[in-house]
């Protein structure tokens, strides 16, 4: 038996034949991401339940310079969990939730917990939880957590990172790290959790967290605003944020073609407004209240006096809040209806995202005539989704072949306006090469000295990030 053969049969005996999928049928779902962009090897599906086993697990691969892939809902986008060779280490069967403490306002939960699991825990214990993203029926929060997940509301409660006040990681030696603080004070020293939370997977595995509760909000508003160019749409946000500050959970953007796309194709999907125009913002405020929907209206009202917005519809129930939130939920499902598309997750300082918007759309009309560019995402945030569909009729192979080439123009540009050619998918494989023309020396020397001493056999998720680099 060779010393790969022996390590994986020590694995099997280590998890039982519930942690363990062998068989190629079996391992398939594990293998790609729902993108398609790749498809990955691995010598086993291994799940273990606890974090011993984890820990036993990643002992024996240290040992015999096997592989580790740590993945968990399998949601992501830049090919972070895809394995090539070695294990793949799956956390959904790590799914307790251990304590909610309400007092305290935290929750600790095991990585393979899924987010809308979550979410509904913290609600159930007059709580919330506030983590928020298209995916979070099937994303589990480890892997919110290693990949730093943003979403929709990160305005005004920060990312995955700003979430969590302790950790449990399995190191790439196979020792458990127990950071499972509760406190929301303790300056000792490095912080310690922030080393793992976006390394996705190379640093360590994290199998548990103490994650941030909110007190739930009482009241709720939230509107669809419709303005005639984005410098608008940005002096609205700017006053919401001005006289709504703590209470302005989301504004999101989303241009006309985007609208068109998610009313077309994806059922139930409704344009509430009578009129079309070219941009629209997403409004939610949440908050203690009560009037916050007489506040909005306000601001709105004025707004639209000032000449600032065309229209704005405000949701009068919950399930019309839902039905605003659908369609812009809706829009990367309905971009699949029209062909190709060539996806980035850019931010710019929030001041400059008309310029961003205006500047590379532009740029790749002039570069591919009849190329339909749908910009959407976080504008409070600085954070857009400047994903672009094939020209209608064009071959779709032969458009999506262009991917690096519009990346590299639309990435220069982010960073020439100060911004980022990732703003909340990652690295993963998609974005390696970005990573290296974009960071300074100084900061990938930073990395590759993180990650060869934490991780000196390179077992832990190799060939993501700056690992090979
Ligand atoms: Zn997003």
């Amino acid at each position: 038996m060779s010393g790969a053969d022996k390590a994986l049969k020590a694995i099997r005996d280590a998890v039982g034949t519930k942690g363990w999928i062998g068989d190629g049928d079996g391992m398939e779902p594990y293998l790609g991401e729902e993108r398609g962009l790749y498809h990955g090897t691995c010598a086993a599906v291994v799940r273990p339940a606890a974090t011993e086993e984890v820990a036993k697990v990643v002992e024996i691969c240290s040992h015999a310079g096997l592989a580790v892939v740590p993945q968990g809902g399998n949601t992501g986008l830049v090919g972070g969990g895809v394995p090539d060779g070695g294990i793949l280490l799956s956390t959904v069967r790590l799914n307790r939730i251990r304590e909610i403490d309400a007092g305290n306002l935290t929750m600790t939960a095991e990585a393979g917990v899924v987010l809308a699991d979550i979410r509904a825990a913290a609600d159930e214990a007059g709580c919330s939880f506030p983590l928020s993203l298209g995916a979070e029926g099937s994303c589990r929060i480890g892997g919110n957590l290693a990949t730093n997940a943003g979403g929709s509301g990160v305005l005004r409660y920060g990312a995955a990172r700003d979430l969590a006040l302790g950790l449990e990681v399995v190191l790439p030696d196979g020792r458990v790290w127990d950071g499972l603080g509760r406190l929301r004070k303790d300056n000792t020293g490095y912080d310690l959790k922030q080393l793992f939370i976006g390394a996705e997977g190379t640093l360590g595995i994290i199998t548990a967290a103490v994650l941030k509760l909110f007190p739930r909000p009482q009241d709720r508003a939230t509107a669809l605003a419709a303005a005639t160019n984005l410098e608008k749409l940005l002096e609205l946000f700017s006053r919401v944020h001005e006289s709504r500050g703590g209470s302005l959970v989301a504004f999101e953007v989303m241009s006309r073609i985007c609208v068109d796309f998610a009313t077309e194709h994806v059922a139930g999907v409704i344009d509430p407004l009578r009129a079309k125009y070219p941009y629209y913002g997403l409004i939610e405020l949440a908050g203690s209240g009560p009037g916050l929907g007489d506040a909005l209206e306000t601001v709105l009202g004025a707004a639209f006096d000032d000449g600032l917005l065309d229209d704005a519809v405000i949701a009068t129930s919950g399930a019309q809040a839902r039905q605003l939130w659908r369609l812009r939920e809706a829009i990367p499902e309905a971009q699949k209806h029209e062909g190709g598309s060539i996806k980035h997750d850019i931010a710019v300082p929030v001041s400059k995202v008309p310029e961003f918007i205006a500047r590379a759309t532009a740029m790749v009309e002039r570069e591919l005539p009849g190329i339909r560019a749908c910009a959407f995402g976080h504008l409070g945030d600085g954070n857009i989704h400047f994903n672009l569909s094939q020209p209608v009729g064009m071959d779709k192979q032969a458009f999506l072949g262009k991917w690096r080439h519009f990346n590299r123009l639309v990435h220069d540009l982010a960073m020439d306006m100060e911004g980022s050619f990732s703003a909340e998918h990652g690295i993963g494989k998609l974005k390696r090469e970005d990573l290296v023309r974009y960071k300074s020396e100084v900061e990938l020397d930073l990395m590759r000295t993180l990650k060869t001493a934490l991780d000196p056999k390179g077992i832990m998720n190799p060939g993501k990030v700056v690992d090979g680099f």
